[in-house]
This record gives structure tokens, sequence and C-alpha cells, in this order.
């Protein structure tokens, strides 16, 4: 049965390009190089996201859709509500009760996923009293990490009542997250939601609202279809593709030092024949695994 579902649902671009004006003109989002040098199909026959193409970056590998902020915008006022929240009619107190993680594997993954996050935090000497969730959803992290001054950033406003519920202070904008502040933010599966071309501009912002001991995970899909076969697993809506290497450099361009690189999830990915990137360096650039994961820090000032 789940065979006959992959074959329908298309994970992987159908056929790669060599890009022409106005893509080779502009620099990587992630990396800053000149070299958007391919594209290709959207990988996934979902609307409005089939539509789109894709570029290539073949310094660091990343994939992104151009232009799509518009895109976006109307995407997540309508759609997604409707078709991907459909939890959000539970009551605050029933949504975080023992019973409710009990019986939904969807939950269970969720909780599975931020306590192995808290762990690696933990392991770099996160202390947990200002915490922000950036794309919070209805506030998992917060939740278990059991924040004494617990933030959120999440557009969907279904969210709002369970964020409430962990009284969490909850910002509208970008511009509204205070800068050194937080002594942890995560940002897990939601900035290859991002338009690309607001990319640095929100790990700036990041960056700079965590205090001087702060630490900051970001964990994304494995999205190097530059080099791998991401094969049967859904790739609409993202709009970046991180490859690990692109994470790496969207990190350092924006300062951050990273203090943990890793993929966290276990089966391998097939690699591509004839990739259009080939991953070079450290040995996380190289990783053929998902939930890439980074922790990193402020600059810290010479001693
Ligand atoms: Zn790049």
């Amino acid at each position: 049965m789940l065979s006959g579902l992959k074959v329908q649902m298309k994970t992987e671009p159908n056929k790669f390009s060599t890009t022409g004006a106005p893509y080779n003109t502009r620099p990587c989002p992630a990396c800053g190089a000149m070299a958007l040098t391919h594209s290709s199909d959207y990988p996934s026959n979902v609307k409005p996201f089939s539509k789109r193409t894709i570029l290539y970056c073949t310094e660091c590998g990343l994939g992104h859709v151009p232009d799509a902020a518009e895109m976006l915008d109307a995407f997540y006022r309508e759609d997604y509500a409707r078709t991907n929240r459909k939890d959000r009619e539970i009551d605050p107190e029933t949504y975080f009760s023992e019973a409710h993680r009990e019986n939904s594997r969807m939950m269970h993954r969720y909780y599975a996923r931020a306590r192995g996050q808290i762990i690696r935090l933990r392991k770099h000497g996160a202390r947990f009293e200002h915490v922000l969730d950036f794309g919070s959803g209805p506030g998992y992290f917060l939740h278990l990490c059991e924040a004494t001054a617990p933030c959120a950033f999440e557009p969907d406003l279904a969210s709002a009542k369970y964020l409430d519920h962990l009284g969490a202070r909850q910002f509208a904008t970008l511009d509204d997250i205070p800068q050194d502040q937080f002594d942890v933010i995560v940002a897990s599966h939601s900035i290859e939601h991002l338009a690309a071309e607001e990319l640095t501009d929100t790990l700036s912002h990041l960056v700079g609202a965590l205090n001087a001991t702060g630490l900051m995970l970001i964990e994304v899909p494995q999205g190097g279809h530059s080099y791998l076969h991401l094969d049967g697993v859904r790739q609409d809506p993202h709009t970046l593709f991180f490859t690990p290497q692109a994470l790496v450099e969207a990190v350092k361009r924006v300062h951050g030092e990273i203090v943990f690189a890793g993929a966290v999830a276990k089966p391998e990915i097939p690699r591509r024949e004839t990739p259009i990137y080939t991953p070079e360096g450290a040995a996380f650039n190289k990783v053929n695994r998902g939930g890439l994961t980074v922790i990193c820090r402020r600059p810290q000032a010479p001693e």
C-alpha cells in the first residue's frame, strides 16, 4: 500500500537545468556566493508550490524558491490553517495532557524531537529560563523544557490559545523580538519555511536575541536535492532546502559561532549518481542523513 502512495507523491525534482538571467546574477541566500547555476521544478504536485522553480547554489548545495514571500503570505493565511491544523480544535488542557500525548502519534513524535533537542542543549550548558521558540506551533518545546519565561513567535494564529495557556509571551513580528535576551532559542523545522530573501535578516536578528551565554538550536530537514534522492518525503510547503553545508554557511554568515553540528535522524539517504553539487570540507557537510541540527552562540569577545 505504502509503495503505491510513494509513486503518486512527487518528492524529487524531475530535471535539473542550467540557470539563465536574472537568477545567475543573484547571491545564494545561504552562503552568499554568486553560484545559482542550476534550477529545477518543485518536488511536489501540491499547489501553489508545484508551479514554482527551485534554484540551486553549487557552492553550498542550497535549494530555494526565489521571490516566494507573496505566495507564502496567501498560503499560510488560507490553506495551511485549513488543511494542516485540524488538531487545533482540542482545548489546551487536554492538548498538553499525558493522555493526549500517549494517544497521538504526531504528538509523540513532536515531544520525542523536543526532548532530544533539550538534552542536546543541556549537554552544551544551556539554561532554560528565558526561552524563545521561533515557529513554536502550540508550544511543545516550551511546555517540555519548563521555561520560567517562555516566549514564542508563531504566525499560525490557531496556536495562540495553547501558547496563552502556557503563559508564553508572543511576538507578532521579527522586530518585536528583543535583542540580548534569551538563554535558549529553538528554531525547529521552521526556517525552511521562510522566504529565502528573509533568511539572513531573520538569523541575524535571532543570533542578536541571544544573551551573552545563550544558545540557539536550529533543526531543519535534509534538503539536499542537489546531491541526494529525497524519495518519499513530502517537500511542500518548504521554500528553503538545506544541505548540511548550507545550514552552516547561513549561520556563519550572520556571525553565529557553531558549537555543535550533526544529523540526528538515523536512516541513510541514497546519493545521486550525477549530483549538481558535491559536499566538501567537514564531515558534517557530507552527511547523507536528516534532522540537520546546529547549535550556535553569539560571537564571543576575545579574552
Ligand atoms: Zn550557497
